[in-house]
């Protein structure tokens, strides 16, 4: 039996968290804590078919994780008897320091608490898992997978925005990318399914979940995608629009007299899917708009525009386009969505067999006529997965930590 890995997904007041075997593609346990902070948090483990919910007030994460290792001996599998290698910590920002998964020390926890002010809402509490996980889980390796890290490299010409370059320095305003480790996954794993690898293809992976991102890869590499500085830019999402004229914002200030928070809440909270039809879950929206909703019908055709204009503009940055790939919620699960994007896109070679398209399914799979210049896929996304082998690689690869340290303190600064 191989090693497993306790992968942790920690948010500002909700803890993911799964325990996998990932050399054996084993799920052993998974589970979710809500409402951390809040008078009554909800928690819910499952193993071995069995599901154990409770609520209680957990006031703080370190409340919340001393709860889920109590389950894990409670309801099992005990951590101390499951063969706990090493514990991965999703970490949303990893700014121009972090290319690739890294053991985590005291250098590294300081690096990520320095790159807060990039991702406020993400980090801090990607921090306090990190601190509170590695005082109560003390005797193995902990390991950083960050969501930017896939995009650490892009061309420049992608990831600059073209703002007063000496202002952009001085406050790391460029493009980072977020949902990196989905990208990078269905990057391989797509290719995979129509028995390539991932050289000689150009991809656009199109990450379709509560937030939505694309991205354009070359021979595995990606060459640009659509969030940005933080994860609002790009595609339509359920609370957030993408794309959006700055000068709107600077409007809604000075004509309607709307301050940073109140911004922030319409960007974050108020726009997207929920912003045009009242409902952020894409299932509502369909069921609005087959009833006759004319808000819901505008959400769902806006939303379609922009990932079409995506596809397109990707494809014109590849000089072509050989694979495209759905994957998230909403990717894997809505074919009016696939369907609606491959609209208009047969001058691309894109097109989507409506057969194929409608086929329930579980893995990988080509929704595409065959013959098609274009490979169009569903290919679901795994982070858990991901972010348990990229842990295990780094466990693997640091025999001597001390070296893997100095690996990561040779990367430039934050
Ligand atoms: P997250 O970004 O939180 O991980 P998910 O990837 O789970 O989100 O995606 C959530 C979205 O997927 C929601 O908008 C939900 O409505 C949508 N979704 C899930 N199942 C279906 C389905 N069968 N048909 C249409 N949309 C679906």
């Amino acid at each position: 039996m191989s090693g497993a890995v306790l992968v942790l997904n920690c948010g500002s007041s909700s803890i993911k968290y799964e325990l996998l075997r990932p050399r054996e593609g084993a799920r052993v346990a998974r589970g979710l804590v809500e409402r951390i902070g809040e008078g009554s948090a909800a928690v819910r483990h499952v193993h071995a078919g069995a599901t154990t919910s409770r609520e209680e007030a957990l006031p703080t994460h370190r409340d919340a994780l001393r709860t889920v290792l109590g389950l894990f001996d409670e309801a099992g599998p005990p951590l101390a008897e499951a063969g706990v290698v090493a514990v991965g910590h999703r970490v949303v920002m990893g700014g121009r320091r972090f290319d690739r998964p890294t053991l985590i020390d005291e250098e590294v926890v300081a690096t990520i608490d320095r790159l807060s002010p990039l991702a406020p809402l993400h980090n801090p509490p990607n921090l306090a898992g990190i601190t509170v996980a590695r005082e109560l889980l003390p005797g193995v390796p902990h390991v950083a997978v960050f969501d930017t890290a896939f995009f650490h490299d892009l061309p420049p010409a992608a990831a600059t925005y073209a703002i007063d370059r000496a202002t952009a320095e001085a406050h790391g305003i460029r493009r980072y990318g977020f949902h990196g480790t989905s990208h990078r996954w269905v990057s391989r794993r797509g290719p995979e399914a129509i028995g390539r690898g991932p050289d000689g293809l150009r991809q656009v992976i199109l990450h379709l979940g509560n937030g939505a991102s694309a991205s354009a890869v070359v021979d595995g590499a990606p060459v640009d995608t659509s969030m940005g500085l933080t994860p609002l830019e790009g595609l339509v999402m359920g609370t957030r629009g993408g794309d959006i004229d700055p000068g709107v914002l600077l409007h809604l200030h000075r004509a309607a007299g709307m301050g940073v928070d109140e911004i922030d809440d319409l960007l974050n909270r108020r726009s997207g899917l929920k912003g045009l039809s009242g409902r952020n879950d894409m299932r509502e929206v369909r069921r609005l708009a087959e009833a006759g909703d004319a808000d819901a019908r505008l959400a769902l055709d806006v939303a379609a525009h922009r990932l079409r204009k995506y596809v397109g503009a990707y494809a014109a940055t590849m000089g072509g386009i050989d694979l495209l790939a759905f994957t998230g919620g909403i990717g894997e699960n809505d074919a009016a969505t696939r369907a609606a994007t491959a609209e208009g896109l047969g001058f691309l070679g894109v097109a989507v067999d409506p057969a194929r398209n409608a086929a329930p399914g579980d893995g990988p799979r080509r929704i595409s006529p065959d013959g098609a210049a274009v490979d169009v896929l569903v290919v679901p996304t795994d982070e858990e997965l991901a972010i348990a082998l990229d842990t295990m690689a780094v466990v693997e690869g640091a025999a001597d930590p001390a070296t893997a340290g100095a690996a990561a303190a040779a990367t430039p600064p934050a």
